[in-house]
């Protein structure tokens, strides 16, 4: 369940690609915004994505019980990927654009080669 991303993101073929939500390494869906003091509020000493300088990302697993996460990531994952294995380039990126195994689960999290 992932929205479309927005072309003021740098896709410009939106056809091309979907934006995936994660809050660590969950994949998260319904997403929304809060105002940055109730998201410091509810997740103290979490940076999260920001919507605008006003506000921030937040979201619900996928599945099991409800709950507010806030979004940590977000990945701009394409349509047609080469899903090559999961590596250091990945887990380290700094960009947006993943296409490998990990479907965007590990892009940019920073944990290294495994
Ligand atoms: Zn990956």
């Amino acid at each position: 369940m992932a929205a479309i991303i927005s072309s003021r993101k740098g896709i410009t073929d939106m056809s091309q690609a979907i934006a995936k939500y994660f809050s660590d390494d969950q994949e998260v869906k319904n997403i929304h915004v809060i105002k940055n003091d109730d998201f410091s509020a509810r997740f103290p000493g979490v940076k999260g994505v920001k919507n605008d300088g006003y506000s921030k990302f937040v979201a619900h697993p996928l599945e099991g019980p409800y709950a507010v996460l806030p979004v940590t990531r977000i990945i701009i994952f394409k349509k047609n990927p080469s899903l090559h294995k999961c590596d250091a380039r990945c887990q380290n990126a700094k960009g947006r654009i993943c296409e490998c195994s990990c479907g965007g689960k590990y892009h940019g999290a920073g944990y290294g080669a495994e």
